[in-house]
């Protein structure tokens, strides 16, 4: 049996292929979807979900999982490369915008990932970002050779940033302004400032003030006041009445509003039936009912809304008089390491998994795993040892009901011999899968 090292050199590009069940999917580019601002546009994910240098109360994703203000390599950028160009090839976009579901610029490879992108496309580059991160030079740096960078201005206030953004120990609200007016300075490109409007966070004439004074400060291009028209991190933020924000306009006299929904198609022509499109898409991106019945049209599968429901694949969310789509996620995924000696190979598991790499950053022999149930990925966060990491993947798939997939490699019954803290587990999702 060939050691991991092995399998990471030769295998690891081709993971999603050897699984059975699942084919090859774009996992860090997507698209393109209609975005208010950019026209047609191929989203780039280059870090794992919810990764990011803010927590803010009105985050389409919810809550940060892991708030971070330090750089670093997630993912081989070749991979992040070939699916950019999977998706370019596939459908004709205005744009390529690396935004993330977390903050881009935390990605190492994000400068290499824009310049590559602009040379081999011809397209141009967009980065949504926080902007707390601009206070680094490299961050500068690597942002340089986009297009457009948009930015975030919540506060123009320390309390406001605290409260609104909620960012990392590490960042002071002079550090973020600093980097954003610095940045501004040797940029050549676009700026268009977002600004999120909150309800009683940040909406009040002494705090609009102050955003103003910010945003002098930073000399936008362009300014778009936003308001949370999507289901946030915080089930308490609310939109700011109608008035609140035409003082935001007036105060912010060069603002351009953009309060309409985005409208248009989302590019499926990836997805293999309206189920997985609309999973993926409602994974990555809030995606309204009458999107999803859309995308139903496209492929002529009607019901497939129901069927995911009666699933329990997705949930429906009422927010602001629209009903949005989002995927069940998994449960229960164990979050300690675990005591475990085990003679299953990582060689086994990998094939149960989506990816598994060898983390480089670390002496030790650690992995990092991105696990795909078919319909939804995630990512076991943080570097893992063997034994954690058999147990990450093991535990997903049994929670997600995909057994077959194991025992496609390995006995489960002998796993739960070597796994007796499983034994119950297994018989329980056994006698489930049968019923
Ligand atoms: S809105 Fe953006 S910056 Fe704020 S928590 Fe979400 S991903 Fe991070």
């Amino acid at each position: 049996m060939p050691g991991a090292e092995a399998f990471l050199k030769s295998d690891i590009a081709d993971m999603a292929l050897i699984l059975k069940g699942i084919r090859s999917r774009y996992m860090y580019a997507y698209g393109p979807v209609p975005s208010r601002r950019l026209g047609n546009s191929i989203g780039v994910s280059p870090i794992p979900a919810k990764v990011c240098s803010y927590s803010c109360v009105y985050c389409q994703l919810g809550r940060t999982r892991q708030l971070q203000a330090k750089r670093q390599y997630f993912f081989p950028k070749e991979d992040i490369f070939q699916d950019i160009k999977k998706v370019v090839e596939s459908s004709p976009a205005d744009v390529i915008t690396f935004a993330g579901d977390g903050e881009p610029t935390l990605c190492s490879d994000l400068g290499w990932l824009i310049r590559t992108a602009k040379q081999e496309f011809g397209l141009p580059v967009a980065v949504i970002t926080n902007g707390s991160l601009l206070f680094h030079e490299d961050v500068q740096k690597d942002l340089q050779a986009a297009d457009i960078i948009l930015p975030t201005l919540d506060a123009g206030d320390r309390e406001t940033f605290h409260r609104i953004n909620r960012p990392h120990g590490s960042i002071t609200y002079a550090m973020m302004i600093n980097g954003l007016s610095d940045f501004r300075k040797g940029f050549s490109g676009q700026i268009w400032l977002e600004v999120m409007l909150v309800k009683n966070l940040n909406d009040s004439n002494r705090q609009l003030f102050s955003i103003r004074d910010a945003v002098h400060a930073i000399e936008p291009d362009k300014i778009f006041i936003m308001t949370p028209i999507r289901p946030p991190a915080e089930d308490w933020v609310e939109c700011p009445e109608p008035e609140r924000v035409r003082v935001a306009e007036e105060m912010l006299s060069e603002a351009i509003t953009v309060l309409d929904r985005e409208e248009g198609d989302f590019g499926v022509s990836e997805f293999a039936d309206a189920a997985e499109a609309i999973l993926e898409i409602s994974a990555r991106h809030p995606l309204r009912l009458e999107q999803a019945r859309a995308i139903e049209r496209k492929f002529g599968e009607a019901g497939t809304i129901e069927q995911l429901l009666q699933d329990q694949k997705i949930t429906i969310n009422r927010y602001r008089q629209s009903d949005y789509i989002r995927p069940e996620k998994a449960k229960n995924i164990p979050k300690s390491a675990s005591d475990l000696s085990t003679n299953i190979s990582v060689d086994q598991i990998k094939c149960c998994a989506y990816r598994v790499t060898l983390d480089s950053s670390d002496q030790k022999k650690r992995y990092r795993v991105i696990l795909a149930d078919g319909y939804y990925n995630s990512l076991a966060r943080g570097s893992l040892s063997k034994e954690e990491l058999l147990e990450t993947c093991f535990r997903y798939f049994l929670n997600n009901a995909l057994l077959e997939r194991l025992e496609s490699k390995f006995s489960l019954r002998d796993f739960g011999e070597q796994f007796p803290q499983f034994e119950t587990d297994i018989r329980n999702a056994i006698a489930a899968d049968k019923r």
